[in-house]
């Protein structure tokens, strides 16, 4: 595929992640009924600068070992998260990313430490699906065998377990498909979800997207969220079929998504990172209010370009 399309793909899906990272995270600075009304209502947040957080900041490595690599190189990947950290430490990493991301930085093997966290299970996190869905749009015309190889290799540089690296093959997966339906009318929700899992390794992650395909077609989000979670134990498995349910149901509308994600709350600047990554893939960012637009923090503009990005601040 010509460079210049899979840049293209990417970017897509890059500012949707970013803006759905920015935009959920706003939601941990309101309580009570203020939340309740903001998002019954639809309220926008108010703050002035909505900035991305961690999913952002590993969407923007991985995105840029791509460009430069064209591939998934693993040791590439884990030396730029890890000074994208060292750079940058503030932005909501997960609690066992930091103890990883700083022992990578001072030259420990990536494999081993990431295997032995949690007494040498690996993470199970959501951290490894919340950054993949530009690689799934990269790699969308190379077929989904392709996409899924790829997003496990960028989940193991920092999630050893396989459920966060099946959270990470079934966004990849999503966000490919969804690149791939760009111009076609958008496919039946329960399909889409039973598609995804039927190329997601087996495990709860999978099992959670098939219950997704099956519950019925008006379920509100709170039963959805009683029934798949909503990210807050931080968990793949707790994270990605809600986040990936959304996304099917409002494929054409990014606002609508983002509107129902967030409504679930829990790990909310990650489902909505994960729903906005997909859905973006499809819609791009024009049906987003333009006060959003100005208040997402701004993202570098190599990710359009596709030209080299300037080497990370260390
Ligand atoms: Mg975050």
């Amino acid at each position: 595929m010509d460079r210049t399309r899979r840049v293209a793909n990417a970017a897509r899906s890059l500012h949707g992640l970013a803006l759905g990272d920015a935009f959920g995270e706003q939601w941990f600075g309101y309580r009570g009924a203020e939340l309740t009304e903001r998002l019954t209502r639809r309220i926008a947040p108010q703050a002035r600068l909505w900035y991305w957080t961690d999913d952002t900041a590993m969407a923007l490595s991985l995105l840029r070992i791509l460009h430069l690599c064209d591939v998934v190189d693993q040791d590439a990947l884990a030396t730029h998260f890890a000074a994208s950290y060292e750079a940058d430490p503030y932005r909501g990493y997960g609690p066992s990313m930091h103890g990883v991301l700083r022992a990578i930085h001072e030259g420990e093997p990536w494999r081993e430490v990431t295997r032995r966290q949690f007494e040498g299970q690996g993470s199970w996190g959501n951290g490894a699906a919340m950054r993949v869905a530009p690689l799934g749009a990269w790699f969308a015309d190379d077929g989904l065998a392709v996409v899924a190889a790829e997003a496990e290799r960028s989940a193991e540089t920092t999630h050893a377990h396989p459920e966060a690296v099946a959270g990470a093959v079934a966004v990849a997966i999503a966000a490919a498909l969804a690149t791939r339906g760009r111009g076609e009318a958008a496919p039946d929700p329960a399909e889409f979800l039973a598609e995804v899992a039927g190329h997601t390794p087996e495990s709860d992650v999978a099992a959670g997207l098939r219950a997704a395909s099956r519950l019925p077609a008006h379920s509100s989000v709170r039963h959805a969220t009683g029934v798949l979670g909503n990210g807050s134990r931080i968990s793949a498995p707790d994270t990605v079929p809600f986040a990936l349910w959304t996304a099917a149901h409002h494929p054409d509308s990014l606002p609508e998504a983002l509107w129902h994600t967030a409504t679930g709350m829990g790990d909310v600047d990650t489902t909505c990172a994960i729903t906005a990554g997909v859905v973006a893939s499809r819609t791009t960012l024009s049906d987003i209010p333009k006060p959003w637009l100005t208040a997402r923090e701004p993202i570098p503009t190599w990710v359009d370009t596709g030209g080299t990005p300037a080497p990370p601040r260390s």
